[in-house]
């Protein structure tokens, strides 16, 4: 019998293992099938504290993992094919078919960035091509970008975009926007930005120089290709909160996300806590992804003195 699990290796369950560890409950961590999360595909992080000439973002992940493993967390790199949270002690089923029983769980899943499919994206990502304009738009300074999506994360990102590119360029599949209409006020009024109607991106330039240099895009009314010169290219049509396995089982919003108590990291299950972005649709940074980790290993540290 476990008193804590977490499940996810992102700065969320990093933090939520480095927390319980100290606290000595000697928690198990299983680190999904992308072990270290999002960050992993990303270049320099700069926006991490502590960090003032910046880190790669899997240095980052590393060092966290390393930090985790001094206070002698146990790692499995396993995924979960299940979960019963019915009742306790909880019920967590491993791909090798291994069941773990817990008092306590920590869910620090993360979010997916959706992304197109397409070959010279995955080639190209972390080269000029990324799914977060936060971590990488500092990089583009007097360039030109393209952001793909229509959305508010799309239009959110562009105007961030703003304050270093030259031109900023929305690429959507359709010819209106489906962020709010106070987003879009604020994007027709930028001046750097410009729009890209009716439009998909049909491949990103040049894979093989392993940078971004354009983009050949496809008219989705007419099927026209043209291609257009840019520097770098931003994905935002979404992100889908990694919740599928405790669908019926807790309370998600009706996009998916994780609901929790506010100001705290409690589900509506007693005993099962998340942190980090499959519980926030709206920040999804590193930094904030650690500090609802630490938050769910108090959580969890306090639910454990209570119901030993
Ligand atoms: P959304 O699902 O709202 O938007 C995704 C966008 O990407 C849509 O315009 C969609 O096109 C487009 N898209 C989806 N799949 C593809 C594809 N395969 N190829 C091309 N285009 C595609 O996601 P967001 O991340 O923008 O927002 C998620 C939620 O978070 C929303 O509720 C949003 O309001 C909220 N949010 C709020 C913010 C704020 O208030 N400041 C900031 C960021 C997000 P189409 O329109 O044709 O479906």
């Amino acid at each position: 019998m476990r008193n804590v699990t977490i499940i996810g290796s992102g700065p969320a369950g990093y933090t939520a293992a480095i927390y319980t560890a100290r606290a000595n409950l000697k928690p198990v961590l299983i680190e999904g099938s992308q072990p270290g999360g999002q960050l992993t595909i990303t270049t320099e992080v700069e926006n991490f504290p502590g960090f003032p000439n910046g880190l790669d973002g899997p240095q980052l992940m590393e060092n966290m993992k390393k930090q985790a493993a001094r206070f002698s967390t146990e790692f499995m790199q396993n995924n979960v094919t299940s979960v019963d949270l019915s009742k306790r002690p909880f019920s967590i089923v491993l791909d090798n078919k291994n069941t773990i029983q817990t008092k306590t769980l920590i869910i620090a899943t993360g979010a997916t960035a959706r992304l197109l499919g397409i070959e010279s994206e995955t080639k190209l990502m972390g080269y000029g091509v990324s799914a977060c304009a936060t971590c990488d738009g500092f990089f583009y300074r007097d360039l030109d970008v393209m952001v793909m999506g229509g959305g508010d994360t799309a239009v959110e990102e562009a105007i961030f975009l703003t304050r270093f590119a030259k031109t900023v360029t929305i690429i959507h599949r359709r010819d209106a926007l489906r962020a709010s209409k106070i987003m879009q006020e604020k994007a027709f009024k930028n001046e750097k930005i410009k729009f890209q109607w009716n439009s998909v991106i049909e491949e990103i330039l040049d894979v093989g120089r392993q940078k971004v240099t354009g983009v050949k895009l496809k008219n989705t009314k007419t099927g026209e290709i043209t291609t257009h010169p840019c520097d770098g290219v931003f994905i935002a049509i979404g992100h889908s909160p990694n919740t599928a396995i405790f669908k019926g089982q807790l309370e998600l919003n009706e996009t998916g996300y994780i609901i929790t108590k506010p100001g705290t990291s409690k589900t509506n299950v007693e005993g099962v806590f998340a942190a980090g972005d499959v519980q926030d649709p709206i920040y999804r940074q590193a930094v904030t992804a650690a500090g609802t980790g630490c938050m769910a290993a108090i959580d969890a540290e306090r639910f454990l003195e209570d119901n030993p």
